[in-house]
């Protein structure tokens, strides 16, 4: 096969890097992924702080891409450890004091996004390329030079070390370097020296620190013993006008939860953390008989307390060397569920874009005289530019847009629908 005799480097083994060295080993290529730190599947070497991991809102818009992998088991292996939810499940206090929960359908059919473990969703991913006999992991191994018209690339190599303990550089060769590397790319740091590439970050006025709801070990009130204290079916929101709290299933019949909030407000509970129970029932009523008071406190006081930036620019590559995906190209707010999402779509939208220059070589009469592999992906590489920035530039902006929807217009929509019932 002739994609056999080129080297696909993928930089960065998060979800985004894992399905573009999947789709790009499916395809024949020999596929080389450089990856930071150590392998998540290795508990003896990685840090804490990367096990731990957030619970995600998994949409059609990632599920579709990884269907066009092509891989019989992915879709099976990835959805074993899923949950379905159908709406958001708001949760407040009417004016009289009594608590209240209003679920808010998806989607009138019932079909539903999903709750996946980031952390379970990449392991899973990196299960699969393991028995890829074109893939070679370098784990440990940090991007710190690219020449991208001398297709070349160094790495700091923490596996290995010089006599005077420094971190051994290599220097590799390439026909592609796909950057999925995040939103701190180094990729796209060395893209820039190549192409006009415009380029904006915005850090917005909202920190997010992780909690958790513990599985029930006792039977619910009905008499039906369920692991989950809350509905497992929906996403939480207690929405706060300028704060928000929600909370995501996960497998075990736990709840990761997150709080989000200016950064003002962290620094006057991290002054006195002893307010947060209070803070909590006056903000987010009902959460603290799912998590209690010490736990609220501990959790604030161990998770860290991490910013949100929003990311745009173009293009997304140079000549038919590099491309960048996923955060990368546009890291996002999380308050549309999309980040992930996206990135996955662009790993499908990019290789079907080379799939269609590739084919062009024998059965296109317009493209015939494009028969350089080299020629083809730049063509490619450029199309999916101009294609996919529109795109990410306007998912970008709904995600920044949903964060008023999410912690305040809800709410107006419970109030409108409890009003209407009221009055009928
Ligand atoms: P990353 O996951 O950041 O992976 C990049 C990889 O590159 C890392 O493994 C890193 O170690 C490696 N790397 C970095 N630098 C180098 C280097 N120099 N050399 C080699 N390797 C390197 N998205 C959704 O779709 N749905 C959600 O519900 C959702 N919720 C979110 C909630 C929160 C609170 C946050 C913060 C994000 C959320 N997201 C969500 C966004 C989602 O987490 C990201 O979009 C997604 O993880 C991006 O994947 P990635 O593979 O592009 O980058």
């Amino acid at each position: 096969m002739a994609n056999a005799n080129q080297k696909y480097v993928v930089v960065g083994a998060g979800p985004v890097g894992s399905l573009a060295a999947l789709y790009a080993a499916k395809r024949g290529y020999q596929v080389e992924i450089y990856e930071l730190r150590s392998d998540l599947r290795d508990p003896s070497t990685t840090p804490l702080n990367f096990t731990k991991s957030i619970n995600l809102a998994l949409s059609e818009r990632g599920i579709n891409a990884m269907r066009h992998a092509d891989h019989e088991k992915l879709i099976q292996h990835i959805f074993s450890a899923t949950i379905p939810m159908r709406g958001r499940m708001i949760h407040g206090r009417n004016p009289d004091g009594e608590l209240y929960e209003a679920a808010q359908d998806y989607d009138i059919h019932g079909r539903t996004i999903y709750a996946v473990d980031r952390a379970g969703l990449n392991k899973r991913l990196l299960d699969i390329l393991d028995d890829m006999p074109n893939v070679k992991f370098f784990f440990n191994h940090k991007l710190t030079g690219a020449d991208f018209k001398r297709r070349k690339a160094w790495f700091e190599s923490r596996d290995q070390t010089t006599t005077s303990n420094r971190p051994t550089e290599i220097e590799i060769d390439f026909d592609l370097m796909i950057g999925a590397d995040g939103a701190h790319s180094a990729v796209r740091y060395h893209l820039m020296k190549y192409t006009r590439m415009n380029y904006s970050q915005e850090y917005i006025d909202t920190l997010w620190c992780e909690f958790q709801i513990e599985p029930n070990d006792s039977p619910t009130d009905r008499g039906v013993k369920s692991k989950f204290r809350i509905s497992p079916n929906h996403l939480h929101i207690w929405p706060g006008k300028e704060f928000m709290f929600i909370a995501i299933p996960s497998d075990d019949g736990s709840f990761t939860c997150t709080l989000f909030m200016p950064g003002s407000e962290f620094a006057a509970l991290e002054a006195d953390p002893s307010k947060l129970p209070a803070f909590f029932d006056s903000h987010f009523p009902g959460v603290t008989a799912l998590i209690t008071p010490q736990e609220l406190i501990s959790s604030f006081e161990t998770n860290p307390h991490l910013p949100l930036i929003s990311i745009k620019c173009r293009p997304y590559h140079y000549s038919s060397s590099v491309v960048i995906l996923g955060d990368a190209a546009h890291a996002m707010v999380p308050f549309y569920g999309q980040g992930m999402n996206a990135g996955l779509e662009d790993v499908r939208i990019l290789f079907s874009t080379l799939d269609k220059y590739a084919a062009a070589e024998n059965n296109d009469p317009v493209n015939s005289g494009i028969n350089d592999a080299a020629f083809q992906r730049a063509i490619a590489l450029n199309e999916y530019s101009t294609l996919r920035v529109a795109d990410a530039h306007a998912i970008n902006d709904l995600a920044l847009q949903n964060y008023v929807e999410m912690r305040a217009s809800v709410l107006s929509r419970v109030y409108r629908v409890r009003k209407f019932l009221e009055e009928f």
